[in-house]
C-alpha cells in the first residue's frame, strides 16, 4: 500500500515518520492510500520551513505582476485536470459528484480573485502631509504561513488562503486533513509544474503532532485553520502565545427561521438542499429549522416531502444526491446525537439511521433525519450534529426566533426566508451571525467576500478570502519621506 510522500523543496520525499494511518473510501472501507502521522512529522515541517524561508526571500523581490502569472497558469491546471480532482474528492470524502466538481469551482474562483493582487495589495500615499514630506503605507509579505484543514472541503479551503499568500510574496505550508490527503496530493503535482521556486509551497502530512510543529515553529509566522471549535480555540491561542498571525474558523450550528410569508415550495426545497448537501458535513449547513407563526403543517409536509426523494448512494454513480459520512465513528457519533435528542424528548418525522445501500453495505451511509419538538433547554440544541439531521422547532414570532438564534454559541450563518422586505431587514441588522442569508439556504461567501464567521465559529480578526486574507498574509509599513529641496518642488 502507497505511503503518502511530502512535498518539500520542490521534490517529493518521504517522511521522516515511518508510523501511518489509512485513508479509507467512506462509501465501501476501500484503503486507498496510508498518510505519514506521529512525532516524527514535526521534522518534516522544521525541514518545509527551512526551505520554505529560502523560497520566501527569493519569491517576494519578485514584482507582483509576475508572480500573479503562476495563479494564471494554476487556474489553467485546474481546469484541464477538472474530472480527476473531482473523482479523487468523492474518493476519499463520499461527496457526490455535483458537490466535488462545486468546491472545485469555489476554489478557481479564489484563484481568480488573487489575480488582482497587483491591485489589491496596493498600498496609501498622501504627497505633502508637510510641506516637502510624502508619507506612504506599503504592504510587505510576511515571511513563511502555514494552512491546516478539515475533511469535509478536501479542495477548496486550501484556496481561501494560498493563492493570496503567494500572491503577496509570501512561501505556504500545507497540513491537509489526514482523512483526505489524496486531493491536495493531486493538487501539488499539477503545483509542481509551476515553475515556483522550490520550497514555495509544502505539502506535509499529519496529524497533531506536525499542527503543534508549526505553532511552535519561530519561522512561521502566520496560520490558517479550519476545523472544529474546540481545536480552532486551541490553534488560536497556542499560535498568538507563540507570536503568530493566526486566523482559526470553527464549527457551526446554523439556525434558519421560516416565516409564514415565506414561498412554501422554494423554501422547504433550498432548506433541504442546505440540510442534507454534503450529507450535512458543511460548516454552512442549516441544521435548526425554526417555523414561525401557527400553520407549521404545511411547510413542515412540504420540507418532507423534499427531504424524501433525496437519493443516497456513492458520490460517483450517476443520480445519487447524498454520499456516506466521512468515517465509521462520525457515523457512529451522529446515531448516537440523534439518539440522544429523542431520549430528550424529541420525535423523529423521518429517522434515518437505519440505511444500507446495495452494493455499499460497508459505507459510512445515512438517509436523512428530522427531528421534530427538539428540546430548546437540552444539549443537543445546541450541538453540532455535523451530518444529515435536521432539528424543527417552532416559535410564535421573529422576535423570539431571533432571540434563539442570538443565544446560540456559535455565529457562522443564520438564514431567514420571507418575502417581507421589513422582516429581511430586521434580521439581517439584529442576527448575531457572520454570514447571513435571506430566501438563501448556504450563505457561502464568494470569493470576493470574507468568509465571515462570529462567535465559536472564529477566532481572530482577518478572515479568509478577498481583501482579508490580503491583509492577513501582508504587513503594512508606513514611510516618511523628505527629501534634499534640489530634488523638491521650489516653494
Ligand atoms: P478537526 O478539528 O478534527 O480537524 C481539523 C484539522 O485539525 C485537521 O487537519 C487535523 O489534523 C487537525 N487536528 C485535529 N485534532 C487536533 C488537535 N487535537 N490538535 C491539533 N490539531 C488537530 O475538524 P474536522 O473533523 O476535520 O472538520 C469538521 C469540523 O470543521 C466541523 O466542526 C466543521 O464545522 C468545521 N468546519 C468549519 C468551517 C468554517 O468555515 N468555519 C469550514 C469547514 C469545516
Amino acid at each position: 500500500m502507497e505511503i503518502l510522500k511530502n512535498y518539500i523543496n520542490g521534490i517529493w520525499v518521504d517522511s521522516m515518520s515511518t508510523k501511518t494511518i489509512e485513508v479509507i473510501n467512506p462509501a465501501n472501507q476501500e484503503v486507498l492510500a496510508k498518510v505519514p502521522c506521529g512525532p516524527d512529522t514535526a521534522k518534516d515541517i522544521e525541514i518545509a520551513t527551512k526551505f520554505a524561508f529560502n523560497a520566501y526571500k527569493e519569491w517576494s523581490k519578485v514584482p507582483v505582476m509576475k508572480r500573479v502569472q503562476a495563479l494564471y497558469k494554476l487556474k489553467s491546471l485546474f481546469e484541464e485536470n477538472i474530472g480527476e480532482i473531482a473523482e479523487i474528492i468523492t474518493k476519499e470524502s463520499g461527496k457526490t459528484k455535483e458537490e466535488s466538481f462545486g468546491e472545485i469551482q469555489r476554489a478557481i474562483e479564489n484563484i481568480e480573485v488573487a489575480c488582482g493582487t497587483p491591485m489589491l495589495m496596493a498600498g496609501d500615499v498622501i504627497e505633502d502631509i508637510a510641506t516637502g514630506v510624502d508619507e506612504m503605507m506599503i504592504r510587505q509579505p510576511i515571511g513563511v504561513a502555514a494552512c491546516i484543514t478539515p475533511f469535509n472541503f478536501p479542495c477548496m479551503i486550501v484556496f481561501w488562503f494560498l493563492p493570496y499568500a503567494i500572491a503577496t510574496g509570501n512561501a505556504f505550508i500545507v497540513k491537509p486533513s489526514e482523512k483526505v490527503p489524496l486531493t491536495m496530493m493531486k493538487l501539488f503535482e499539477l503545483i509542481d509544474k509551476l515553475d515556483l521556486p522550490k520550497g514555495l509551497l509544502s505539502l506535509v502530512h499529519g496529524g497533531k503532532e506536525s499542527v503543534d510543529a508549526i505553532l511552535e515553529n519561530q519561522t512561521i509566522k502566520a496560520v490558517s485553520f479550519v476545523g472544529s471549535t474546540p481545536v480552532a480555540k486551541y490553534i488560536y491561542s497556542k499560535g498568538t502565545a507563540n507570536g503568530k498571525r493566526v486566523q482559526a474558523q470553527g464549527g457551526a450550528k446554523n439556525p434558519v427561521i421560516v416565516l409564514p410569508d415565506a414561498d412554501i415550495e422554494m423554501s422547504s426545497k433550498i432548506i433541504a438542499d442546505s440540510v442534507y448537501g454534503c450529507a450535512g458535513q458543511r460548516c454552512l449547513a442549516a441544521s435548526t429549522i425554526i417555523t414561525v407563526g401557527d400553520d407549521k403543517r404545511e411547510i413542515k409536509d412540504a420540507i418532507y416531502e423534499a427531504v424524501k426523494s433525496r437519493t443516497i448512494g456513492y458520490g460517483w454513480d450517476d443520480g445519487i444526491s447524498m454520499g456516506p459520512v466521512i468515517t465509521a465513528e462520525s457515523k457512529h457519533r451522529i446515531t448516537n446525537l440523534i439518539q440522544q435528542g429523542l431520549d430528550e424528548g424529541a420525535s423523529a418525522l423521518l429517522d434515518g439511521r437505519k440505511t444500507s445501500v446495495s452494493g455499499y453495505e460497508n459505507g459510512n451511509f445515512l438517509s436523512p433525519t428530522i427531528l421534530e419538538n427538539v428540546a430548546l433547554d437540552k444539549n443537543l440544541i445546541q450541538t453540532e450534529i455535523f451530518g444529515p439531521v435536521m432539528s424543527l422547532i417552532s416559535m410564535n414570532n421573529i422576535e423570539e426566533a431571533l432571540r434563539f438564534v442570538n443565544n446560540g454559541n456559535y455565529g457562522n450563518m443564520a438564514c431567514l426566508f420571507t418575502s417581507n422586505g421589513a422582516s429581511a431587514r430586521k434580521f439581517r441588522n439584529e442576527a448575531d451571525a457572520g454570514n447571513i442569508g435571506i430566501n438563501i439556504g448556504v450563505a457561502a461567501p464568494m470569493a470576493q467576500f470574507p468568509f465571515s464567521g462570529w462567535k465559536d465559529s472564529f477566532f481572530g480578526d482577518l478572515h479568509g478570502q478577498g481583501k482579508h486574507a490580503i491583509e492577513f498574509f501582508t504587513q503594512t509599513k508606513v514611510v516618511i519621506e523628505r527629501w534634499p529641496n534640489i530634488w523638491t518642488r521650489k516653494f
